[in-house]
């Protein structure tokens, strides 16, 4: 039975997580049920407070996820987690990481977790990421974190979705700050050396806070703590650099900014997805579009020319999110 996108709104923000995975499910399909319900649901977003936990695959990111997890729910938050993972093709909560994390949280209805891959167009998986993280948001989870392996270029741009970003790095942190994408090292809000119950940790701890000290500036610094996610230590202090990191934003303006940049990015992405859908909708009415192709390879029309002509006839209205019955 098809159901109106209000029922859908409604079941989403009374958090029916049956409900929700169907709406995430949609966003990796990139199927135009999103589309709406997203448009629908915006609206009511905002509440939540997103955290962002990147860093290279192993040093405990899941765990510390896990063990925030115990403290939000004992503070008597709802969380909602997005695990985001581009080396695999699965998605949908199939990780085994992801089944061996739910047998714990399973059983609360405040909790709510899924893993999402490849799945979809390249550069998708930012967006999709993005989507997912207001879908949580207007379900009513109060906080929400976005885990990353922060690697590749749809991890820096997830990171720019979030309020506060974690880079968590293991003890041997200085030989992974190589791996990591350039770039990384200056968005992170807060650094975690975990594994601290291992050797190496406090060596790290040292290097990393005299590289921040070294580009630090103005404005916030980002600490550096040292936790250990298997024997629980460290959490609650990270908790607390959230929470003052939080306030930082909302005395400085900064938070404001962050906001007004995330809306920008989603008109942008929204811009884009808009021209696409006009120009697939266009090249389909064009019978002789391989004709105009040939003319461009063999050098009888200019490129240019033929992009003015699509950008001067494209429908932009094609490709809108409509409301009505999904
Ligand atoms: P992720 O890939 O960054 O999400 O890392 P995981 O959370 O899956 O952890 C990778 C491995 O490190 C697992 O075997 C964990 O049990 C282990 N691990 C996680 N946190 C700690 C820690 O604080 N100390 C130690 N010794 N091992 C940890």
């Amino acid at each position: 039975m098809p159901q109106s996108v209000e029922r859908w709104v409604e079941r989403i923000r009374s958090g029916d997580s049956r409900a929700i995975a169907r709406a995430i499910t949609w966003v990796e399909d990139e199927a135009p049920e999103a589309a709406a319900l997203l448009n629908a649901l915006r609206p009511v977003a905002g509440g939540a407070y997103r955290i962002g936990l990147t860093g290279p695959p192993g040093v405990g990111k899941s765990s510390l996820t896990d063990r925030l997890i115990r403290l939000l729910r004992g503070l008597g938050h709802r969380v909602g987690v997005v695990a985001v993972d581009p080396t695999s093709p699965f998605t949908g909560g199939a990780l085994l990481g992801d089944r061996v994390r739910m047998v714990d949280h399973a059983l609360d209805p405040g909790v709510f977790i899924r893993s999402m891959g490849t799945r979809g167009r390249l550069g998708g998986l930012a967006r999709s990421t993005k989507d997912v993280l207001d879908l949580l948001d207007a379900a009513g989870y109060d906080v929400v974190i976005a885990e990353t392996v922060g690697v590749g270029q749809s991890e820096l741009d997830v990171v720019h979705a979030v309020d506060t970003v974690i880079l968590a790095l293991g003890p041997a942190g200085g030989d992974q700050v190589q791996m990591l994408k350039a770039g990384i090292m200056e968005i992170a809000d807060i650094f975690v050396v975990n594994k601290a119950d291992l050797p190496g940790a406090d060596r790290t701890v040292r290097l990393i806070r005299y590289m921040v000290d070294l580009a630090h500036r103005r404005g916030w610094r980002p600490p550096v703590l040292a936790a250990s996610a298997s024997e629980g230590r460290g959490v609650e202090d990270l908790w607390e650099q959230i929470l003052r990191h939080r306030t930082y934003l909302e005395e400085s303006g900064e938070g404001r900014k962050r906001r007004l940049r995330r809306v920008e990015d989603a008109v942008w992405d929204q811009v884009l997805a808009r021209v696409q859908g006009a120009f697939l909708q266009w090249k389909a009415a064009r019978p002789d579009w391989e004709r105009v192709l040939e003319e461009v390879a063999n050098g009888r029309r200019g490129l240019e020319d033929v992009v003015d002509e699509i950008l001067h006839s494209l429908d932009f209205s094609a490709g809108k999110a409509e409301g009505g019955v999904l």
